[in-house]
């Protein structure tokens, strides 16, 4: 429908008394902008009506008479909500007729079916838009919130050009590929363009952890050919930097199109990036780009939570469903042309229950191609259940502190870390003798803090407790390091610490893993993936003497000495099992499967296995294949 058709549609479905004054497009929205909005909202389901009978999602705004100068609508809206909402601070974002409510409590500013929303747009014309606070201080949470703010006109701008795309008139799609940039054969830098006769969308677009051989460092974007400028969009599965590093690289070299994803994605994703270019800069490597560059990206970032249908390009419609990796985790279904083709992409995926998630999603409208990852694909990788991998890490961990060690969890900052403070959290609970200090460095609490401001993101019993102001992450045993880390190691107290990266390819655990691995009473045990060439695997693999390198850059051996263990079955992807049960489930049953994220063989073996349980074309391309789909 256009734009015309639209505004006279609308006009017929509003009360009298209210009248429609325009209709603007911001990226994917239709914004309708509506005189005498106190009438409207007099009406049942004003939005939900109009939204039924264009068959369109749309936001309405007051338009910019009917609004308050901000001062009067300050004292009015204070005079609306409750004191019990715990709200922090109110800011005005006037190029979106939005008022911004920070609170602890958003349930109580949206009121009993929404009613003190509409109090407030029905007596100020400027829509609350509200935002949780975190539980815990975020820095990352606050940054995202201010300058999202302070760019809201070149946000607007942005939305509108983009918006222009996606509703432009255009030719019916006459055929579909995906091309392998990264991420096939290999786990490191994923990446797929999917390419139709009118649209190139990539999806993740990430680094290899393992950034010492340059040829395999970063996705084959070039080999694509096609002009930065030229990629209509970009879908981000979640915000591990495999995914979602080389993201901001786009940007440095003038990509200005639009990253979708989850809200806790990009928060997450922030706070990795600027974090990378740390790690980059202290392991003496120029980043490959700057904190400028970060943030252009996260103001191009348009969220959207799981199961709401967007248009991103005028033939590609985009739904994300949640993936059970990690916070914010989303399988990309996107349907192309009407259903000529429709394609899902996984990215990581957890088909088990975890303290924190649900399994994922396995029901689609539809899915013809299925994009699948086979991390754990081999014929070898069954992980023991989660409580036995529970037991086994709090088995290692008592043993170590009764016996006056102390134990090292590389950990990624963002997953595993959390799912194993919330064992250690639980345990602590029902021991009440466990009076042994947790410490959490690098960015772990941050990204803990970004997970209270998305309870609704979780398991329902870690929702509830974050809701009820018992969030597991502030429980007395964690303590955030801010002192010396040779201190701790150095003090006589038995002690746990989890620290990131995961496969010490960087950042603080290398640098407790200095300090501890000479002393046999401590542990160091691995409860992720460890990456082919990183440290973490050297030493996995029963390496007893391993070149580390110090702030200067130079190079070191370190004898190690400690126990090394790993607590198989804490990662948040499917070992073969649950990735054979995710394919077996997914409804309806696909027609293509093609493994990518796994090693070599472990991609073969997953291909070849669903290939012949499921009867269907499966196989494991090559990184640079080109596929036709449609
Ligand atoms: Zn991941």
């Amino acid at each position: 429908m256009q734009i015309n058709d639209l505004q006279k549609k609308i006009e017929t479905l509003l009360p009298t008394g209210s009248s429609l004054s325009k209709i603007e497009i911001e990226g994917p929205d239709i914004v309708v902008y509506i005189k005498g909005i106190d009438k409207f909202y007099e009406m049942d389901n004003p939005v939900r009506n109009i939204a039924t009978s264009i068959k369109k999602k749309i936001i309405v705004r007051a338009d910019m008479e009917s609004m308050l100068p901000p001062d009067e609508a300050e004292a009015k809206i204070k005079t609306i909500i409750p004191e019990t909402a715990g709200v922090s601070n109110l800011s005005f974002c006037p190029e979106f007729h939005e008022i911004w409510i920070e609170a602890m409590k958003p349930g109580i500013v949206i009121g009993k079916g929404g009613m003190t929303l509409k109090a407030i747009i029905q007596s100020t014309g400027w829509t609350p838009h509200i935002l949780r606070l975190p539980t815990l201080p975020s820095e990352v949470v606050k940054g995202i919130r201010a300058s999202m703010l302070k760019e809201s006109e070149a946000r607007k701008k942005f939305l509108t050009k983009t918006g222009k795309k996606i509703f432009a008139a255009h030719d019916k799609t006459t055929w579909v590929k995906t091309m392998a940039l990264g991420g096939h054969r290999e786990v490191g830098r994923s990446c797929v363009l999917l390419q139709t006769s009118n649209d190139k969308v990539l999806l993740d677009c990430g680094v290899n952890p393992d950034i010492s051989d340059p040829t395999t460092a970063y996705p084959y974007i070039s080999a694509a050919n096609v002009p930065i400028d030229e990629i209509d969009a970009v879908i981000i599965s979640h915000a591990h930097l495999d995914h979602c590093g080389f993201l901001p690289y786009l940007f440095a070299c003038g990509f200005e199109g639009p990253v979708y994803l989850t809200p806790p994605t990009r928060d997450l994703m922030a706070l990795l990036h600027f974090d990378y270019i740390k790690v980059m800069k202290r392991g003496g490597n120029t980043p490959i780009y700057s904190e400028k560059d970060v943030r252009k990206c996260i103001a191009h970032c348009i969220t959207r939570e799981y199961g709401e249908v967007t248009d991103i390009t005028p033939e590609i419609k985009l739904t994300f469903h949640n993936a059970g990796h990690i916070l914010g985790s989303a399988i990309s279904h996107l349907h192309i042309s009407d259903g000529l083709h429709n394609l899902i992409y996984t990215g990581d995926i957890k088909y088990g229950g975890t303290r924190l998630f649900s399994p994922a999603a396995t029901t689609f409208p539809r899915g013809e191609t299925v994009i699948m990852e086979s991390t754990y694909g081999g014929r070898e990788d069954i992980l023991p259940q989660r409580d036995e991998a529970e037991q086994k890490l709090m088995k290692i961990i008592m043993d170590t502190l009764h016996a006056n060690g102390k134990v090292l969890v590389p950990v990624f900052s963002v997953g595993r870390s959390q799912e194993v403070m919330l064992v250690l959290e639980e345990w602590a609970r029902r021991m009440p003798d466990f009076n042994y200090k947790c410490y959490i460095d690098g960015m772990v609490m941050e990204a803990s803090a970004i997970h209270t401001v998305y309870p609704e993101y979780m398991r329902d019993s870690v929702q509830r407790r974050i809701l009820s102001n018992k969030s597991p992450f502030e429980s007395p045993i964690f303590e955030l390091v801010k002192k010396d880390r040779q201190e701790i190691v150095d003090s006589p107290d038995p002690c746990v610490i989890l620290a990131p990266s995961g496969m010490l390819s960087g950042g603080p655990s290398i640098a407790y893993l200095k300090m501890m691995a000479n002393n046999e009473k401590n542990s160091l045990i691995f409860v992720g993936y460890q990456g082919v060439g990183t440290l973490g695997r050297r030493i996995q693999r029963g390496d007893k003497e391993v070149a580390t390198v110090d702030d200067e850059g130079r190079t070191l051996s370190t004898h190690i000495k400690m126990r090394v263990e790993t607590a198989e079955g804490f990662s948040g992807h499917s070992d073969r099992r649950q990735l054979i049960a995710f394919a077996r489930n997914l409804r309806p049953k696909p027609t293509n499967i093609f493994t990518v994220h796994g090693e070599e063989s472990k991609c073969e073996d997953m291909a070849h296995i669903l290939s012949k349980i499921l009867r269907i074309e499966s196989r494991a391309p090559m990184n640079l294949d080109g596929i036709r789909l449609k």
